[in-house]
């Protein structure tokens, strides 16, 4: 029997159920009667036991209170201490989305303050946590996600309907076309194939390559590749590398849906917006603009870590910590029924960080894993975090001592967060009490990570919790402006944490021109300076370099410090690939120089004594 059918034999006489739809994986019940709404824990519960699908039960437009009355009942209902910032109703859907600071206040005891907006307004309530920090950026990301509930609702249903199509199956077989990243950094790209789908993990641009040129695409010509026939994406993470190309998925005919999990979504808004805008200022054409990015938001559906999803008539998705920046995933793939398993680790770190837990290994099988290999490589070794942030600190405390400025490079996301973490322990232990400024995108970046605390290290959740968080340190002030800008060239000794990371544009230059020739002033690499950045040239020593066609002496401080990587190092990756709860029957080693990739498929080889390789782009393997 159908699981619509099913669920309809289940339900109360009473129940008034007037539609009874998908929702992508779930199974949503529209009801008109206000009892059931209200209380129908047993049947939900009875529904579930029997489909294994998850079920949500809200009210027809026609139950709920009109959202005038029910907007002045919840701002009674709600007092100060939640922080109600917006309430956006979305009647097709029976939802209303209740935007808090403190969304705890909002949700209460075992969920009681939710059941009471029920009763009072008769609507399906679904709360958001307000970032702590002000931020255009994240406030445009944000607003995309709620638009055009009546769309979504019809794409939700329809992706329902097509997960539950199962066409006849034949021969089970399971392939995968390595479509980018492979042998190199840049441009992730997979094509996971069955008989009855068609799926893409990942689809990021080569940041290395020309703009423009085909290296610096996936190869998405690949002839088993059709966008018409594609059934869903997954997005890993919001590195440019994975997530990049995304939207230009949507320009060339791809309306199918985007899993990733909610930070990923927003970040990804985020870069992709930054990266047209930088595209066009530098006259090379992007591949694609905002209304393609709109599109892929319309159509992004955001699982939980843990949650497993339904995404095709034989695929189902879980994805779990990675550990590599806010929101990152591996991406397990259960084929069939118990067919076979591929881990997708996109960029991950099994280490604990500042911000981060280290990746999950709790997987209950997998059979094939395609796993990341940028450090993975004989001689690469990370230095110990501990012995990093005290080189990177007493670097920093000299320059400060001798009244001088420190600028750090680093990327908005992951390596900015990870240092201003380290600089606000020393803080509240009273050991530095500088003022640090941070410039460029890092704000943004970090309004986002106030917005879902949920995917950070237990260390910062407590540290919010407490009412001290990181990001909201007296000391640290952020840079928004020209004039902002020109303050800080007047200030005494303090820390600049800025973009680009490897010097390569952003507000960094600005520092640099004002403060590189003054010896008392430092400059601390923390991140990876690929060839042909300025970064590189001055950390190779150069004496003078050119910034806007003028020579600037560089006579400042130079170090670099390693060990803030947010990947895991060759035995890291090793460590991990023996520690998962199932190991795998077969490795694919992606995402790292050629003979990174070779040297560490060799080895797993000899350490775990299963089938590996460094496959190289265009490849088609079978997995079964
Ligand atoms: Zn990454």
């Amino acid at each position: 029997m159908d699981d619509l059918e099913d669920v309809k034999s289940l339900l109360p006489a009473d129940s008034n159920v007037k539609d009874l739809k998908y929702e992508a994986s779930d199974v949503v019940l529209y009801t008109g009667s206000e009892d059931f709404f209200l209380d129908n824990s047993q049947t939900v519960k009875e529904i579930v036991s029997k489909i294994k699908k998850r079920v949500e039960v809200r009210p027809t437009q026609k139950l709920s209170h009109d959202p005038d009355k029910a907007k002045s009942k919840l701002k009674e209902l709600l007092d100060d201490e939640a922080g109600l910032e917006e309430i956006i109703f979305q009647p097709s859907l029976g939802k209303v989305i209740i935007r808090a600071e403190k969304p705890g206040k909002v949700i209460g005891n075992n969920g009681d303050g939710l059941q009471e907006i029920r009763e009072e307004t008769l609507w399906s309530p679904q709360v958001e946590r307000v970032p702590a920090i002000d931020s255009k950026v994240v406030d445009r990301a944000r607003e995309l996600t709620v638009e055009d509930p009546d769309f979504r609702k019809d794409f939700l249903h329809e992706v329902g309907e097509k997960i539950r199509l199962k066409k006849s199956v034949g021969d089970e077989w399971i392939r995968v076309s390595t479509l980018g990243s492979c042998r190199q950094v840049g441009r992730s790209c997979f094509l996971l194939q069955t008989e009855e789908s068609n799926v893409l993990l990942d689809c990021g641009i080569n940041p290395s390559a020309e703009p423009g040129s085909a290296e610096n695409f996936p190869y998405l010509n690949a002839p088993e590749l059709d966008l018409r026939d594609l059934d869903a994406v997954i997005l890993s993470h919001a590195h440019m590398d994975h997530c990049g190309m995304i939207p230009y998925l949507y320009k060339m005919g791809y309306d199918g849906p985007l899993y990733c999990t909610e930070p990923t979504r927003d970040l990804m808004i985020m870069l992709t917006l930054d990266y047209i805008g930088l595209a066009h200022s530098e006259s090379a054409n992007a591949p694609y603009d905002s209304s393609h990015i709109k599109k892929a938001v319309k159509r992004t559906i955001t699982p939980e870590f843990g949650e497993v999803t339904d995404i095709t008539p034989d695929m189902r998705l879980t994805l779990k910590n990675s550990g590599h920046i806010i929101g990152s995933s591996l991406c397990h793939i259960h084929v069939g029924e118990g067919l076979h398993n591929l881990l997708y680790t996109g960029d991950y770190n099994y280490d604990n960080t500042e911000m981060l837990r280290a990746a999950d290994t709790n997987f209950q099988r997998v059979e094939t894993m395609i796993t990341e290999s940028t450090y993975g490589g004989k001689d690469d070794e990370q230095t110990p975090r501990e012995e990093s942030n005290k080189k990177f600190l007493s670097k920093m405390k000299q320059t400060l001592n001798k009244g001088g400025k420190v600028i750090v490079p680093v990327f908005a996301v992951g390596r900015s967060q990870e240092i201003l973490g380290l600089l606000a322990d020393e803080m509240d232990r009273d050991y530095f009490d500088y003022p640090v400024f941070i410039d460029g995108m890092i704000r943004g970046a970090n309004a986002l990570h106030t917005a879902y605390p949920e995917f950070l290290s237990e260390k910062v959740q407590d540290k919010v919790h407490r009412d001290n968080s990181p990001f909201l340190k007296e000391n640290i002030e952020t840079v928004g402006s020209y004039n902002e800008r020109q303050e800080v060239f007047d200030e005494g000794p303090c820390v600049i944490l800025t973009t680009s990371g490897s010097i390569t544009g952003g507000p960094v230059m600005s520092y640099l021109k004002e403060f590189a020739d003054e010896p008392d002033n430092s400059l601390i690499f923390v991140g990876y300076q690929f060839a042909g950045s300025l970064g590189r040239t001055i950390q190779n020593g150069a004496d003078q370099v050119e910034i806007d066609g003028e020579g600037i002496d560089v006579n400042l401080d130079v170090s670099s410090v390693s060990g803030f990587s947010a990947h895991s190092d060759r035995q890291q990756i090793i460590n991990y690939c023996k520690n998962l709860r199932s190991t795998p029957n077969r490795i694919l080693c992606n995402h790292g120089e050629e003979s990174t990739c070779f040297s560490l498929a060799s080895t797993l080889h000899k350490v775990l004594h299963v089938d590996t390789s460094a496959p190289q782009n265009m490849e088609a393997l079978r997995l079964n």
